[in-house]
């Protein structure tokens, strides 16, 4: 390999150039890389002019006064040992990403199951107003019917608009707006009264492999149930028939 044409060159010189030669060589050399876009400092990532309008090469940590200087620099032994040394920490990093990945990969392949079944579609149910004989609270008692049912019985939680996800927000925003547009014909004045999806509470009840359903209660007037979750009280309290398969689930609104 011939390197006397190289900037910096120190095989091959043939001879001790004088100083002016020497900067015309690196002038004529500086012209040329500027013409092949060499000196790319936009660029160059290691590359950037200080607030004295100095350029440093942040890989080598060296300052240079002047674009010729910064493009010897790029030339010279020094700078490529350090881009081989920052090529060779790049890759270890890669290869250490690489293996982090395959890890994991094989931490989520073994460890967690994927839980998929056939869907078999919505449940049968049904929603029928109550009231306490004794205290004329009201409530709700839902009914749902799981013949099929594959898990040991199923499970419900009560959802407020914010927790739905924004597909089923989305969902619950229609239903509302249509259940006031089914009203607006009858008592156009009452517009005030017009639901919001944040009027309404999700009761969602999932069993596998039925598809989840949600029924929109009214949250105009609280809940009677007790503080603690999972615990029954007289006006709040659910019940898994095993021999029937029915589920039942009973809500009354503090009078
Ligand atoms: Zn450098």
């Amino acid at each position: 390999m011939d390197y006397s044409n190289r900037v910096n060159s120190k095989k091959g010189a043939g001879g001790i150039a004088s100083a002016e030669d020497q900067n015309v060589h690196s002038k004529k050399r500086v012209q040329e890389l500027l013409a092949t876009h060499i000196l790319d400092i936009d660029n160059d990532p290691y590359v950037f002019r200080n607030h004295l309008g100095i350029l440093e090469c942040k890989l080598c940590l060296t300052t240079h006064n002047n674009e010729s200087s910064y493009i010897s620099h790029l030339g010279g032994r020094k700078h490529h040992l350090n881009l081989e040394r920052r090529r060779i920490l790049d890759e270890k990093s890669r290869q250490q990403q690489e293996y982090q990945q395959r890890v994991q990969d094989q931490v989520s392949i073994s460890n967690v199951e994927k839980r998929h079944w056939k869907k078999i579609g919505k449940p049968e149910y049904k929603v029928v107003k109550v009231r306490d004989p004794k205290t004329l609270q009201l409530g709700i008692l839902i009914t749902v019917k799981y013949p099929n049912i594959s898990v040991d019985e199923p499970f419900f939680r009560l959802m407020s608009y914010f927790e739905l996800t924004s597909k089923n927000q989305n969902a619950s925003m229609k239903f509302v707006q249509n259940q006031n547009q089914d009203g607006d014909d009858e008592d156009a004045e009452d517009a005030e009264d017009d639901l919001e999806p944040s009027d309404v509470q999700y009761l969602v009840l999932s069993a596998e492999p039925y598809d989840n359903i949600a029924i929109i209660i009214p949250n105009k007037n609280e809940i009677d149930k007790p503080q603690e979750e999972d615990k029954m009280s007289d006006t709040y309290w659910w019940f898994w028939d095993n021999d029937t398969k029915e589920f039942f689930l009973q809500l009354m609104y503090k009078s």
